[in-house]
């Protein structure tokens, strides 16, 4: 080895243990990065930072979806940027897969070149009220199922239930067996701020009609570990995860020591080498300290 390869490999090293490997390797990640989807066709999946979208090329126009553009006000410009190298067929559609502002801020540059934003009824009601400058509201809403279908593509996007939050839906790809649903399971990971306006008891119903639903692999609306896109099991780990914080808050709850006493000294040791249990805990514990504590 010379000297200068050793010199990257110590140092990486280095960082690997210092930083933890998790963050020694997003230290490494480009700020954004395209990919296709292996084994669609016309599927592609947009990341830029911690936030990712799907979008699909049709022979007849280009379906986009969040434009992840909180904090990240390049975001929307780049993602656009990047279906242009794809394809110069027009954006027909956005589609929204909830109404928080880390994924769907940020779309003027897409309302701009003349698409459609879509989302669930409920996503609408509560962006009218709150006016957030860089939100665009959606053009078109539905309540339970719409079928998008465009050049030879079909998107279903289905509500089914609270979960993450009172507008999620999922957007599926039937053919291709994909889906985008976002913050609804974490690929590989633990459940964490996401939690503080969550619905966990509607979110377990949620979850297990999504297991039911025919599809392969899952595209996360941020990335899985490795990126790689979820599965079935990781839906299943989710519901296991969710059911067991329950339980366990719920004796706890119930013997008065909500919220300090929980907060202060409840562990889920069975899930403790999850990446993102630390930072994650606190906001799961509280969040199930309100529902069984408090009882909401
Ligand atoms: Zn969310």
């Amino acid at each position: 080895m010379s000297r200068i390869v050793s010199i990257v490999a110590c140092g990486a090293l280095a960082a690997a243990i210092l930083g933890g490997l998790a963050q020694g390797q997003q230290q490494q990640q480009p700020p954004f990065e395209t990919k296709k989807v292996d084994g669609a066709d016309n599927v592609y999946t947009f990341r830029y930072g911690g936030g990712q979208a799907m979008f699909i090329v049709t022979s007849a126009g280009v379906i986009a979806t969040d434009p992840i553009g909180y904090g990240r006000p390049q975001a929307p410009t780049t993602y656009l940027e990047e279906i242009r190298k794809i394809t110069n067929q027009p954006v027909r559609y956005v589609i929204y897969s909830h109404h928080h502002f880390d994924h769907i801020a940020g779309g003027k540059p897409f309302k701009d070149a003349g698409a459609t934003f879509i989302a669930h009824r409920r996503a609408k009601e509560r962006l009218t009220v709150l006016k957030d400058p860089h939100t665009i509201l959606p053009d078109e809403t539905f309540d339970d199922k719409r079928t998008i279908r465009l050049g030879n593509t079909t998107v279903e996007l289905t509500y089914m239930g609270l979960n993450h939050s009172d507008s999620t839906i999922v957007m599926s790809l039937p053919r291709e067996k994909i889906i985008y649903t976002v913050d609804t399971v974490p690929v590989g990971g633990f459940l964490g701020r996401g939690m503080i306006d969550s619905y966990p008891m509607e979110w377990e119903e949620f979850l297990k009609k999504l297991g039911a639903m025919d599809w392969e692999r899952l595209i996360p609306g941020h990335p899985g570990a490795g990126g790689r896109l979820g599965t079935k099991q990781d839906a299943q780990d989710i519901l296991g995860l969710l059911q067991h914080a329950s339980a366990e808050v719920k004796v706890a709850a119930q013997e008065g020591k909500c919220w300090d006493g929980v907060e202060r000294e409840m562990k889920l040791p069975k899930y403790a080498s999850w990446p993102g249990y630390e930072a994650g805990l606190p906001f799961v514990l509280r969040r199930y300290c309100g529902l069984w504590g408090r009882g909401t």
